[in-house]
């Protein structure tokens, strides 16, 4: 099977802002896009993005999965990053006529099609370091993918970092590029070096989020996670699952807390942790890395209640549970 998010639907909607105006949208080829060399994005970093899914369930309808909460998400970085404005209508439009043109080509689950809507800044202009592009360009891109799991779901293995940071801090709520180069080379470096599969970046003992992911800790019948503020990626999943988490009577407490804590707590039988986020939804993580030493959560193995959550969380996708909190958007083709 082909690597997640390498194949894409042969078109893609897109609708340019110039001149203080957007355009129509319009849908076009989607191999290519023509962008001045010295455009604001190449050398500045005006770039966000979005990543949702559409699901297809058993009776053939398509359902998007909480849009609203991506497009606002959306919209807040871009104003952070100083891009254009948009109307949430118009977003959300684009995202249902592209969905609808490509409906027959919406996986059945496990599998689903994945939306991502990305906004640049386009203008030439290379002397604008420190002032906003003009113009810019948003766009929606289709990539129908598999069964994440297909290899089966085996416990990741995560390094605590406690000296280097993710991204800025106050770049932490933007889904945007730069961010992702930050963590680039530490990423690559715990692989290469512990073989680990991600990095929790915890800087100075705070645990917040992996490159690309949230982090929950299941404790017994609790969840513990960092609660938001501006230094993480504020993720539909993990809203998600915390509500889920609380449906099922769970205690759900969000609060900072620290590497000692979380090793503290992990060395219990029964402690669970996972990362959370669209691609994957809830992802077992079966051990820690610290100062060289390796701390098993639990025991080192996906445990029961992510599984639960993970389930459940997938039922109400797939259209197998109700959508009692209104989260699916129906896409009529
Ligand atoms: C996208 C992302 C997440 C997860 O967000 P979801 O809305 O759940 O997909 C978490 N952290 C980072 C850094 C991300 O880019």
């Amino acid at each position: 099977m082909a690597a997640f998010g390498t194949v894409f639907m042969p078109q893609m909607i897109q609708a340019r802002f110039s001149d203080n105006a957007w355009s129509e949208t319009s849908v076009v080829p989607s191999d290519k896009i023509e962008l001045h060399p010295g455009a604001h994005v190449l050398h500045y970093s005006s770039t966000c993005f979005e990543g949702l899914k559409a699901f297809r369930h058993e009776d053939g309808s398509i359902y998007l999965f909480r849009m609203d909460a991506n497009i606002a998400r959306m919209k807040q970085s871009s104003a952070l990053l100083s891009l254009p404005a948009f109307d949430d209508a118009m977003l959300k439009g684009m995202i249902i006529d592209i969905v609808r043109q490509f409906a027959d080509e919406t996986p059945l689950p496990p599998g689903s099609m994945y939306i991502r809507p990305t906004h640049i800044g386009t203008e030439a202009a290379i002397g604008k370091a420190a002032v906003p592009s003009l113009s810019s360009l948003l766009y929606v891109l289709l990539s129908p993918v598999g069964d994440y799991f297909a290899g089966g779901s085996t416990a990741l293995r995560i390094l605590l970092e406690e000296n280097g940071m993710r991204c800025a801090p106050h770049m932490g709520m933007v889904k945007s590029g730069g961010n992702y180069a930050s963590a680039l080379a530490p990423i690559s470096a715990a692989r290469e070096k512990y073989q680990a599969d991600q990095i929790l970046f915890c800087p100075g003992g705070d645990v917040q989020e992996t490159g690309a992911a949230n982090f929950i800790l299941i404790d017994g019948n609790e969840i513990i996670t960092k609660a938001l503020d501006s230094t993480f990626l504020h993720g539909v999943t993990r809203h998600s699952i915390l509500t889920i988490a609380k449906d099922l009577g769970m205690t759900v407490t969000e609060r900072n807390f620290t590497v000692d804590e979380l090793l503290e707590r992990s060395a219990k039988p029964g402690t669970e942790a996972a990362l959370s986020g669209t691609a994957a939804v809830l992802t077992p993580v079966g051990t820690f890395i610290h100062n060289d030493k390796e701390y098993k959560v639990g025991n080192g193995e996906a445990g029961p209640t992510t599984m639960r959550l993970r389930q459940a969380l997938n039922d109400i996708q797939w259209g197998k549970a109700a959508d009692t909190h209104g989260w699916l958007t129906k896409v009529d083709v």
